[in-house]
């Protein structure tokens, strides 16, 4: 018999501050990841704010400084290695056995968000359930959260 889970719910690293990251040990590779906003370095030319993403094929992690002009950055103009795009506003799935990658995990020609939207992102955080199926979702036999 197939362990009982509940539907998994989507997590997006904008809305995981450091102090508050968002810690991930994988329930099928038990692989543990960390993901927060931002990290903050202090230069002497002062504070640079290094914004986190994660690559929406391969899931590999990387901090930038980069900043778009029209809006608030959420991917990034430079591929992963892999060719992949890194994002920060889609659902964070697992970088090792791409636990909770869904369709969603896709490359998109938009680089920004406006406030509202990045508003929307950060309430849908822990509160929205995934759609199934997603990757390895095979594993588990699902059930509804009967508190909701
Ligand atoms: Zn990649
Ligand atoms: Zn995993």
């Amino acid at each position: 018999m197939k362990p009982q889970r509940l539907i998994p719910l989507k997590y997006f690293i904008p809305a995981h501050s450091p102090y508050r990251p968002f810690n991930l040990t994988c329930p099928v590779c038990e692989h543990s990841s960390s993901f927060s906003e931002h990290m903050r370095l202090n230069t002497s030319n002062g504070c640079v704010y290094l914004w986190a993403y994660q690559c929406q094929d391969c899931g590999k992690k990387r901090n930038s400084d980069e900043v778009q002009e029209n809006g608030v950055t959420v991917a990034l103009q430079e591929p992963c290695d892999c060719g992949g795009q890194f994002r920060r506003d889609r659902n964070i799935f697992c970088p090792n056995c791409h636990y909770r990658k869904s369709k969603e995990n896709c490359r998109s020609e938009k680089l920004t968000v406006t406030k509202e939207e990045m508003e929307q992102i950060n309430q849908r955080n822990g509160t929205e359930e995934m759609t199934l199926p997603f990757g390895k979702s095979e594993e588990f036999e699902w059930v509804v959260d009967s508190a909701n």
